[in-house]
């Protein structure tokens, strides 16, 4: 097993900045998500884990091995695309066998090599096909086992399951989840689905431009985003961003919004003074209908349902509150209809509140919140 770190790292194509100077630690066995928006930065600092790329500035270590300038061949890295880049022309057991025999292996170990990934992924009873006679999803698997055949320091998954089908993306990550825990080595995976990466990743790191805004566990992101960019990227639907305002009143904070007033206690708040411009996020689960919600809500918000969706186990309703649209989460088949004036609440400790200017949270980390 084998941690990583990557130490002030920039990469520059021409004036271009892709990657600006960053920070990251990943530890021994830890399974990390790197997410974000399209041309983030993801793929970019994978590559340069896996030596494909050579940073401008800053270093890499793989353990305590300083591997900025290493070759790919010599890190004992490996990586898996979103393309399974099998050869059409080989068998599964073809394919598999083909990098150690380049390597000058053994037969005989090799042979033991393509029994043991071949049964970590369930693949044994295929290895005479070829890759036009197995599904999206069993290629995925071949690309997986010849990626672990030579028992790699990291892993490195470049949105590995884009091609997939939802069924079969779901099923596969689990199996994924698994197989890194089973095999425990450090893996890096770059996904711009934030489901993936909130039901995989120990950790996540949320990227934007170039940059890291928040590394933290999938419920600390959730429970605690560092700013707005990664509270509204996490989580689905996305949070509710309301203007608001803020004022001290002794050890309290007083927060207004549309035509409500409340106090939360302002010891949650790490900012001082507060800014003027202020936003509230609320995700659309935290706010609840008034016919369903607890005694504790107090605060009531009326709007008019503009649209419904239903999924099934839940409706998600769109309710214009002066001028302003809220999503928020009703029971399944709620009976409400477009037109409609509901009642909604919120808990005020579920709030988050943004800097307006900076979108940076306003609040402390998660430990010191509720
Ligand atoms: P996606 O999710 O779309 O794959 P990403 O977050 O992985 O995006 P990168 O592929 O790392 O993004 O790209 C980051 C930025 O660097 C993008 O603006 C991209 O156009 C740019 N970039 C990447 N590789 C090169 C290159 N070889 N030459 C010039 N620009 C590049």
């Amino acid at each position: 097993m084998t941690a990583v770190s990557l130490r002030d790292v920039w990469k520059q194509f021409g004036t271009y900045t892709a990657i600006e100077d960053l920070n990251l630690d990943i530890k021994d066995g830890e399974f990390m998500v790197f997410v974000g928006p399209s041309g983030c930065g993801k793929t970019t600092t994978l590559r340069m884990l896996a030596g494909l790329e050579t940073p401008t500035y800053g270093r890499i270590l793989l353990g305590e091995e300083d591997v900025t300038l290493t070759p790919p061949g010599r890190r004992n890295v490996s990586m898996v695309f979103q393309s399974y880049a099998l050869y059409p022309h080989m068998t599964v057991r073809q394919n598999l066998s083909f990098g150690p025999e380049i390597r000058g292996e053994a037969k005989a170990e090799i042979a033991g090599g393509i029994d043991r990934v071949a049964r970590l992924v369930g693949l044994q009873s295929l290895l005479n096909r070829y890759p036009s006679e197995l599904s999206g999803g069993q290629r995925q698997r071949v690309a997986l086992a010849r990626s672990m055949i030579r028992h790699p320091r990291i892993f490195l998954l470049d949105e590995p399951l884009s091609n997939l089908d939802a069924s079969l993306r779901t099923h596969m990550r689990t199996e994924i989840a698994e197989l890194q825990r089973q095999l425990g080595v450090t893996a890096v995976y770059v996904t711009h689905d934030q489901v993936e990466a909130m039901t995989m990743g120990h950790r996540i790191a949320v990227f934007d431009q170039g940059r890291i805004l928040q590394v933290a566990t999938p419920s600390e992101l959730y429970r605690a985003p560092a700013n707005k960019v990664v509270g509204m990227f996490i989580g689905s639907p996305r949070m509710n961003i309301l203007p608001a305002s803020l004022a001290r009143a002794g050890d309290m904070v007083r927060v207004r919004c549309f035509n409500i007033s409340f106090v939360v206690e302002g010891r949650h708040f790490v900012k001082d003074p507060l800014p003027e411009n202020v936003e509230l996020g609320i995700r659309p689960d935290e706010i609840q209908w008034v016919k369903d919600a607890p005694s504790r809500c107090t605060e009531t918000i009326t709007g008019i349902v503009t649209s419904l969706e239903t999924t099934g186990s839940d409706t998600f309703v769109l309710v214009d509150v002066e001028g302003s649209e809220i999503n928020a989460k009703f029971p399944s088949f709620a009976p409400v209809r477009r037109g409609d004036a509901v009642d909604l609440v919120f808990d005020p400790l579920n709030l988050h509140f943004f800097d307006g200017e900076t979108g940076a949270s306003l609040k402390g980390n998660a430990a010191n919140q509720n």
